[in-house]
């Protein structure tokens, strides 16, 4: 799996950081980055469902999973 997020829509709500902080961080600019991986990261199988609670609880849906 893989995520990237839209910049313009992140609000820094921090909300799947919350979720899910092994994969989502914020930003020194207070928006989402991934961590150690700014524009976008491939998710471990076993970190898969977290990726998904993460970005489901985004409430700009500024998180893609691409398949
Ligand atoms: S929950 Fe969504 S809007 Fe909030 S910081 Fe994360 S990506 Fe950005």
């Amino acid at each position: 799996m893989k995520l990237h997020i839209i910049p313009d829509r992140c609000c820094g709500a921090q909300t799947c950081a919350m979720v899910a902080p092994e994969i989502y961080a914020i930003n020194e600019e207070g928006f989402n980055a991934f961590v150690n991986a700014p524009e976008s990261v491939v998710v471990s199988p076993d970190l898969e469902m977290k990726a998904i609670e993460g970005a489901s609880a985004c409430p700009e849906s500024a998180i893609v999973i691409e398949d």
